[in-house]
C-alpha cells in the first residue's frame, strides 16, 4: 500500500528550507538595490548638489515625511513580491522551462551586448502598455492608486506599488527570459539600470541638460516627463523612451515647456506654471 507523502519528511523540509533561503536572499538583494539606488540619488541630488538642484526643482510642492515613509513601506512590499516571483522564475530555470546562459561564447559578444538594448526596448513597451492598462478606471484603484499617492514623488517612490502592480511589473522578467536568451550579467545590469532610472525619474529634479528635448536625446524620457505624469495622471506613460507616448498621442502638451522651465531655460517666465493646485 502506498504511503501518503508526509509534509514533515526530511526531504520536504529541506526543500522548503532551501526555498525560504532563496526567497530571503533575493528579497535582501532587491531591497539592497532599492536602498542603494534611492539613497545614492537622494545623496547626490539633495545633499551634494543641493544648491544646484534647488534651481532645477520641477514642482514647488515638497514631499512630506509621511509620503517618504509610505513610499519606502510599499517599496519593501514590492521587493517581497519580486522575491516571490523570482522563486518561481528560478524554479522554472532549474526545470529547464526557462533558459539563461552563463557562457558568452554560447551566443557571442555582439548578441550579448545587443540583448541588453533589446531588453530595455521590450521593457519600455511592456511598461507603457501595462501602465495604460492600470490607468483604466476599472483597474486603477486596485493596481496603481498607491503609486499615484506620490503627487510629488521622491527617489523612494521607485518601487512604491500596491502588490498587484508589483506583480505585473515583476512578471516582465520571466516573460523576457522566455522570449530571449539572456546572459546572467545582462539580467544583472538591466535590473541595475531599471532601479537607477526609476529612482532618478522620481527625484523631482530636472538634471538633464537644457538641450535634451531639442535633439536626438529627445527620444529618451527625462525626469520632467514622469513627474508630469504624477501631477496630471493622463499622459506621459512611458518609462525610458518617448516613442510610445508619441505614437499613441499620449504625451502631455506642456511637456517641453515644463522641461525647459525646470531645466532653467525659461525659469523667469513661468516659474509656478506646473505647481499643483
Ligand atoms: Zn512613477
Ligand atoms: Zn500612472
Amino acid at each position: 500500500m502506498a504511503t501518503k507523502p508526509s509534509f514533515l519528511s526530511p526531504d520536504y523540509l529541506e526543500t522548503l528550507l532551501t526555498q525560504i533561503q532563496i526567497w530571503f536572499g533575493v528579497f535582501a538583494l532587491d531591497t539592497m538595490r532599492y536602498f542603494i539606488a534611492a539613497g545614492l540619488v537622494s545623496l547626490v541630488l539633495y545633499q551634494l548638489l543641493g544648491a544646484w538642484s534647488a534651481q532645477r526643482r520641477i514642482q514647488s510642492r515638497i514631499a512630506r515625511p509621511q509620503d517618504i515613509r509610505r513610499e519606502i513601506f510599499y517599496s519593501l512590499l514590492t521587493t517581497a513580491v519580486y522575491a516571490t516571483v523570482a522563486l518561481f522564475t528560478i524554479e522554472a530555470l532549474d526545470r529547464g522551462i526557462l533558459h539563461k546562459y552563463d557562457d558568452v561564447a554560447d551566443y557571442g559578444w555582439t548578441y550579448t551586448v545587443l540583448s541588453l538594448g533589446l531588453l530595455l526596448i521590450l521593457h519600455d513597451c511592456y511598461f507603457y502598455w501595462a501602465h495604460r492598462l492600470m490607468h483604466l478606471p476599472q483597474l486603477f484603484a486596485f493596481t496603481h492608486r498607491i503609486h499615484h499617492l506620490s503627487r510629488t514623488p521622491t527617489p523612494w517612490a521607485a518601487y512604491s506599488f500596491a502588490p498587484p502592480e508589483a506583480l505585473l511589473m515583476a512578471l516582465f522578467m520571466p516573460m523576457a527570459i522566455f522570449l530571449l536568451p539572456l546572459h546572467g550579467m545582462v539580467i544583472f545590469i538591466f535590473l541595475g539600470i531599471m532601479i537607477i532610472r526609476n529612482a532618478m525619474g522620481h527625484s523631482g529634479i530636472e538634471f538633464h541638460p537644457q538641450s535634451w528635448v531639442d535633439g536626438p536625446l529627445d527620444s529618451m524620457t527625462s525626469v520632467t516627463h514622469h513627474d508630469l505624469h504624477h501631477q496630471k495622471f493622463n499622459g506621459n506613460y512611458g518609462l525610458y523612451f518617448t516613442w510610445w507616448d508619441r505614437w499613441m498621442k499620449t504625451e502631455l502638451k506642456d511637456y517641453k515647456p515644463a522641461f525647459r522651465a525646470a531645466a532653467g531655460a525659461n525659469k523667469n517666465q513661468n516659474p509656478q506654471q506646473h505647481q499643483l493646485s
